[in-house]
């Protein structure tokens, strides 16, 4: 069983196709710049097979899907014969809003599933609107194929009203469908089943770090979720690459009325730069601002130890929240790779129960590197998004 996994932007599309019987990544891919000057890139590791970049036309994302099709079952560049041989495809959707509240099968181009997927373009406009042009590109050029829809706020859904609801007036949220929603949902729920599993115990207190360009922290009881650093929009919670995370509300149009600057803007301001970049004046990835820290560089410094204190509270809070706390997750770009936030984050917390083993830290295969005697463990735990929107592709395409 082969299953095509989607992830759509507004000019990108990147692809995995998975072989379910072995739960196998078999390749990937990237078409960029749809619509403008094409470029597409695409993986077969079992054979050796790599693209890099290659000039391609593409005007629009059904032609990025035809493309990518043409490649998967090319004798040459490709892994399966024909493209009849992918069973379904999953998309990668990432704000489902209060109306897709968990992984659904597209009921056809005038069906409900669509329709509310449209009704989510007012809570995340770009993202939406690039999502639906993938769907619609999946959909012309596989007309048979079911077609999932696996959303990245779905996994906070179980959140309690008293940890999503703004005390903003009652109606205004209604109207509105504001609340938190919360995001990489679908990080922290694999990662938290792991933890799990690794635990032995599934009523396991759980706090999750997804520490990425975009980062967000999660407390997970039982395995479902309670709390999220992540908001109304992915802007909220801890640091990040570009992003400010949560600040002050007044901050917003005191600035906007000093800097000039107009509501079209400050949404991108707050996205793009402030964060690591803003305060670092470095760079929105934390390798560059880690180098300049070493280098003695203090704001660099400063935006490292922000956010490791930003993490450090996170946990505490959630372990309050919780009443109790077995295991710590790090997982995504800095917390699989970066050893020195970990630490950091995690140093003077005996009073938890969490002590770190440097020895384990330091190593890149570690799963635990929590040390024998820290009542809760540590672990880092490498994310799988695609294999998770994969497995329910799967299971709900093939539901009666
Ligand atoms: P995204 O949120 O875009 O998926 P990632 O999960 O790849 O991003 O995280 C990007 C961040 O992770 C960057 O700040 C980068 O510095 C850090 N990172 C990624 N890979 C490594 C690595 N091998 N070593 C250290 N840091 C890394």
């Amino acid at each position: 069983m082969f299953v095509l996994v989607v992830n759509a932007g507004s000019s990108s599309l990147k692809y995995q196709l998975f072989d379910m019987d072995r739960s196998e990544m078999l390749a990937k891919g990237l078409c960029e710049r749809i619509g403008t000057d094409g470029l597409f890139s695409h993986q077969v590791p079992s054979k050796g097979v790599e693209i890099k970049k290659i000039a391609a036309p593409m005007p629009t994302h059904a032609d990025a899907v035809s493309l990518l099709v043409k490649y998967l079952t090319d004798p040459v560049y490709g892994c399966i014969r024909e493209m009849s041989e992918i069973s379904a495809v999953g998309h990668r959707i990432v704000h489902g809003g209060p109306w897709l509240i968990d992984s659904v099968r597209i009921d056809g181009p005038d069906g409900k599933v669509l329709s509310d997927l449209r009704k989510c373009v007012d809570l995340a406009p770009l993202h939406t609107k690039a999502h639906l042009q993938g769907i619609e590109g999946c959909m012309q050029v596989m007309p048979d194929v079911p077609q999932v829809l696996v959303m990245d706020t779905a996994f906070h859904q179980t959140m309690p009203k008293k940890a999503y609801f703004y005390p903003l007036p009652y109606e205004i949220c209604e109207k509105y469908a504001i609340r938190r929603y919360g995001f990489h949902g679908t990080s922290h729920r694999y990662v938290s089943g792991k933890a799990l599993e690794l635990l032995g115990n599934p009523n396991a207190k759980i706090v999750t770090c997804h520490l990425g360009n975009g980062s967000s922290i999660s407390a997970v009881n039982a395995g479902k979720c309670v709390d999220t650093s992540m908001g109304f929009t992915p802007l909220d919670g801890v640091i990040m690459g570009s992003r400010c995370g949560g600040i002050d509300p007044a901050i917003v149009p005191f600035l906007m009325e000093k800097e000039h600057i107009p509501v079209s803007e400050m949404g991108d301001w707050m996205n793009k730069k402030c964060g690591f970049l803003g305060v670092s004046g470095v760079s929105s990835d934390l390798r560059d601002v880690g180098a300049a820290a070493e280098a003695g560089d203090e704001r660099a410094r400063l935006s490292l130890d922000i956010l490791a204190y930003q993490i450090k509270k996170y946990v505490g809070a959630y372990a309050a929240a919780m009443n109790g706390l077995d295991a710590v997750v790090f997982t995504a770009g800095i917390g699989e790779n970066n050893p020195d936030i970990r630490r950091e984050s995690m140093a003077d917390m005996e009073f938890l129960g969490i002590r770190i083993d440097p020895v384990r830290n330091a190593d890149r295969s570690a799963t635990r590197i929590s040390a024998d005697d820290s009542r809760v463990q540590v672990f880092v735990i490498p994310t799988n998004e695609e294999l998770v929107i994969a497995s329910d592709t799967l299971r709900i395409s093939q539901q009666k």
